[in-house]
C-alpha cells in the first residue's frame, strides 16, 4: 500500500474486553511546508492529546511509557500510550467528535474484538475508517519493536520471595527466541515464538485477568482493578486457602514442599479451602479474600505456562497483558513460581509496556 494513504494522526489501537489501547504518533520532524499545509484541526488534536494526561472521565495517558526519538513509518517521533474502558467507547467516540475528528479522512489501525464489534460506530461517528489486523500478529510484532527501541524494556525479579532483597533486573532480550509468550488480559493465551513470523498459539484459559476482577469485585464489594489490587496487597491468602501443612500437620519433606506453600494448583488440594467452614468463613476479611482471588489466578497460569514451557521445550517465558498492571504481587509469584518448579530452567521475564504491544504492532501493522 502507498504510505501516501495514511495521512495524519496515527493511532493504533487494541480494543480488548477489558481496555481499549490507543497507541498515538506525534511526528517530531514536522517541516515548515508541512505546518503550513497542516489543517487546525490536527494541530489542535495533537495538541490535545499530548499536553493532557487524562481525557474524559476514565481515559488515561501512561506517560512513564511514553518513547521519544522512535522511527514509525520514516518519520521520527513519540509514541503516546493511552487507555480507558471499553465500556467507555461512546464516550470516547462522543469526545473523539467534540475535537473535530469527524472533519479529518482517518484511518485507524485496529485490533482486538472491539475492532469488529465498534467498527460501524467509528465509521458513523467520528468518520473514521478501522484497518484490521490479526491480534497476535500484533502482539509479537509490538514487543519486537518495544524492545528494539528501548534496552531497558525486558527485565526479570532477582530473589523473587524475600520480601527485602527482591528486585528487578534489566534482561537483553536482543536474541529472543525460542520463548513462550503468555499473555493475561481478560483471557489468557500462550504462544511458543520461534521468530519475527513462526509462532503458534498453544492454548489458553478463561481464568484470567477478567476473572480475577469478576470474583474480586463479588466477594469483597470492591469497583475498580486498583481497589482489588490494593485490598490483595494487605490481605493474607492463608487464612483462605488450604495449604500443605493444614493437611498433613508440617513440611511434606517427602514431597519437597514447604508447609506454608499452598498446595492447591501443584497438588490438587484446594485454593480457598478453609471458606466450606463456617467460623473460618467468619475470620476472613475483604483483604484475605482478595489476596486468595489473585493468588488463585496468578498461580494457576503459572502452573499453564510452565506446563507449556516443558513441553515446548522453551526456557524464557515472557509475560505480559494488562494484568500485571500496578501488580507486583501476580510478577513476583509468577517469577517464584517458574524458577521453583523448574529447578531454575525457567525464567520469568516482563516487559514495562505490559498491556500495550498489541496497539503498537497495530500501528506498525501499515508499511510496517
Ligand atoms: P483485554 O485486551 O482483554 O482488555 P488487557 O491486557 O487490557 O486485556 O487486560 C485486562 C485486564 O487487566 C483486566 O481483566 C484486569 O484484570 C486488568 N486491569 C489492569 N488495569 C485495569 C483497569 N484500569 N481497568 C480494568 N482492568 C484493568
Amino acid at each position: 500500500q502507498d504510505q501516501q494513504v495514511m495521512s495524519m494522526p496515527w493511532f493504533g489501537m487494541d480494543i480488548g474486553g477489558s481496555l481499549a489501547k490507543l497507541v498515538y504518533f506525534e511526528p517530531k520532524d514536522i517541516t515548515p511546508d508541512e505546518a503550513n499545509a497542516e489543517v487546525e484541526t490536527l494541530k489542535n488534536i495533537r495538541r490535545y492529546l499530548t499536553k493532557n494526561s487524562a481525557y474524559g472521565k476514565t481515559g488515561h495517558r501512561d506517560i512513564h511509557l511514553q518513547m521519544d526519538n522512535v522511527e514509525v513509518r520514516g518519520r521520527k517521533g513519540s509514541l503516546h500510550f493511552i487507555r480507558f474502558p471499553t465500556s467507555e467507547m461512546g464516550n470516547f467516540l462522543e469526545l473523539a467528535k467534540s475535537k473535530g475528528m469527524a472533519t479529518l479522512v482517518t484511518t485507524v489501525c485496529a485490533t482486538g474484538g472491539g475492532a469488529y464489534k465498534f467498527e460501524d460506530a467509528f465509521q458513523r461517528e467520528v468518520n473514521m475508517n478501522l484497518m484490521k489486523f490479526d491480534e497476535l500478529d500484533s502482539l509479537i510484532r509490538g514487543i519486537l519493536y518495544i524492545e528494539t527501541n528501548d534496552p531497558k524494556e525486558c527485565y526479570y525479579f532477582a530473589d523473587p520471595t524475600s520480601e527485602n532483597q527482591c528486585h528487578k533486573v534489566p534482561y537483553d532480550l536482543s536474541n529472543p527466541y525460542p520463548f513462550l509468550l503468555v499473555n493475561i488480559g481478560s483471557g489468557v493465551s500462550v504462544l511458543a515464538v520461534h521468530g519475527p513470523n513462526t509462532y503458534k498459539r498453544i492454548t489458553g484459559t478463561s481464568l484470567g485477568g477478567g476473572t480475577f476482577l469478576g470474583l474480586c469485585c463479588l466477594l469483597t464489594g470492591c469497583n475498580t482493578f486498583e481497589e482489588a489490587i490494593e485490598l490483595a496487597t494487605g490481605g493474607d491468602n492463608t487464612r483462605v486457602d488450604k495449604l500443605v501443612k493444614d493437611i498433613y500437620g508440617g513440611d511434606y519433606e517427602k514431597m519437597g514442599l514447604p508447609g506454608d506453600l499452598v498446595a492447591s494448583s501443584f497438588m490438587g488440594v484446594c485454593s480457598f479451602g478453609q471458606m466450606n467452614a463456617k467460623d473460618k468463613r467468619a475470620n476472613v476479611s475483604r483483604e484475605d479474600l482478595a489476596r486468595a482471588t489473585l493468588v488463585t489466578i496468578t498461580n494457576n497460569i503459572g502452573s499453564i505456562a510452565r506446563m507449556c514451557a516443558s513441553n515446548e521445550k522453551i526456557n524464557n517465558v515472557v509475560f505480559v497483558g494488562n494484568f500485571l498492571r500496578v501488580n507486583p504481587i501476580s510478577m513476583k509469584l509468577l517469577a517464584h513460581a517458574m524458577d521453583y518448579w523448574s529447578k531454575g530452567t525457567l525464567k520469568a521475564l516482563f516487559l514495562e509496556h505490559e498491556g500495550y504491544f498489541g496497539a503498537v504492532g497495530c500501528l506498525l501493522g501499515f508499511n510496517g
